[in-house]
């Protein structure tokens, strides 16, 4: 059986990692992408209702679009 070389952990095999460090930097992972260190909570938060106006404004382009590019095809194929 194999054992982790920073911990000493035991594993098995079929794991192929050590599960103990394996989490450790899967939550820290997650920390990391939780709180970025360059962006201030306000700064999130801007960023956050500007996608959502991203969102909010290219959906009914998007359908605008594909509209005036049916009519286009309509126009051209009478
Ligand atoms: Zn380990």
């Amino acid at each position: 059986m194999p054992f982790c070389k920073s911990c000493g952990t035991l594993y098995t095999k079929s794991l192929g990692v050590c599960p103990k460090c394996n989490a450790e930097q899967k939550m820290e992972e997650q920390n990391l992408e939780a709180t970025p260190a360059d962006e201030s909570p306000a700064e999130a938060k801007r960023h956050t209702r500007r996608r959502w106006l991203a969102i909010l404004l290219g959906i009914p382009a998007l359908i605008v679009f594909i509209y005036l590019m049916g009519l286009f095809m309509k126009v051209f194929q009478a």
